[in-house]
């Protein structure tokens, strides 16, 4: 009895202790996207609204060197990031003209469903959830991915971070679109022989059990090899992502990444309910430290500015999401436009008095 009482004590002192310490972070808000013209009056209006960094996606060094002094003049940090998507598809048509790009294969089914979806404005009128959790069977991303096997496309994406290791004062390296193009696994001829492999090795699990573990595995593996590529380069470098499309089997399985700041969604583009909001939040902020100490957990939000296309959110909307985000334990924030965000008054100020200094 004695015990069990200590142990409730002990518990309630930890859990006690972290929150107060989270509570004592500053929080802070990065935003994904950077104008591409007129960088020291957009940098200027991104500090009015209280962002601290901002992740572009230029690989060209001048752009970068520019947006880093504009940045710096107002205190803001620049990241730039490097995809699977597009930036391996010219990478690798330059360096192979030959061979075709080795993308990710999706099942039968899911060419059928990526077809259909990708048909007129079929994407705007079916409740297509943009490679967040999907509601439907066999939604999949309209946009392929390189796979995760492939060591040549990998290799392409190492020059990548050469070239954004080799810029004075970048912050950092940042990871979009890693994931599957199904939200699930590839099905290429390789893939499908490693993870035969991988069943004959592991024969205690089910097909569907060993498939979530191999390709969740495959991905992590493949981030992880990134992060340390540009550690290798640049010991100082700061790294980030955010989880995007989604690993559908296990939606949060950010904090296995060995990145500074893992940005998983807490509330997406679509409107989400305030108590998956809060849920994600915690599970986001709490258990960022599982496995690698140099992780601090991010919170993402979407805010696109784009009614017919994307769900309509209003300041009253995004002000829910973003105090329940933070009342959960986020402090630091994501979001995605930072343009959308910037142009839109209203929503601007949201951000800006819970950002702004
Ligand atoms: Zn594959």
């Amino acid at each position: 009895m004695k015990a069990a009482v200590l142990v409730v004590m002990a518990v309630s002192l930890l859990v006690t202790s972290s929150s107060a310490q989270a509570q004592d972070e500053p929080l802070t808000l990065v935003g994904w996207g950077v104008a591409s013209k007129d960088l020291d009056t957009f940098m200027a209006q991104a500090a009015d609204v209280g962002f601290d960094a901002l992740i572009t996606g230029s690989l060209d060094p001048q752009f970068l060197r520019q947006a880093v002094e504009a940045g710096a003049r107002h205190s803001i940090k620049i990241f730039t990031h490097i995809t699977p998507m597009g930036h391996v598809k010219s990478a690798w048509t330059a360096a192979y003209p030959e061979q075709p790009i080795p993308w990710q294969v999706l099942s039968e089914d899911e060419q059928a469903a990526a077809s259909f979806i990708s048909a007129g404005r079929n994407i705007y009128l079916i409740p297509y959830q943009w490679g967040g959790e999907p509601i439907m069977t066999n939604e999949v991303l309209t946009t392929p991915a390189v796979c995760f096997s492939n060591l040549e496309a990998r290799a392409l994406l190492e020059r990548m971070i050469d070239t954004v290791a080799s810029v004075p004062g970048l912050e950092g390296l940042g990871f979009d679109g890693f994931g599957y193009q199904n939200y699930h696994r590839c099905y290429c001829e390789r893939c499908q022989r490693l993870f035969e492999e991988f069943m004959k090795a592991r024969p205690e699990l089910g097909e569907e059990e060993a498939s979530v573990e191999f390709f969740r595995d495959m991905l992590v593996g493949y981030i992880n090899h990134l992060a340390d590529y540009a550690r290798s380069k640049r010991p100082d470098i700061k790294t980030t992502i955010h989880i995007w499309p989604v690993f559908a089997p296990e939606p949060l399985y950010g904090n296995r990444l060995d990145v500074d700041y893992c940005g998983q969604t807490a509330a997406w583009y679509t409107l989400w309910p305030q108590e998956k909001i809060a849920k994600y939040s915690r599970i986001i902020c709490e258990d960022a430290r599982r496995y690698y100490d140099r992780q601090t957990g991010v919170g993402m939000i979407g805010y696109y500015d784009r009614p017919g296309e994307f769900p309509v959110k209003d300041a009253a909307q995004v002000e829910m999401e973003l105090s329940t985000m933070i009342e959960n334990g986020c402090r630091r924030i994501q979001v995605c436009s930072t343009i959308h965000v910037i142009n839109n008054e209203e929503i601007a100020g949201v951000f800006r008095r819970h950002f702004a200094q």
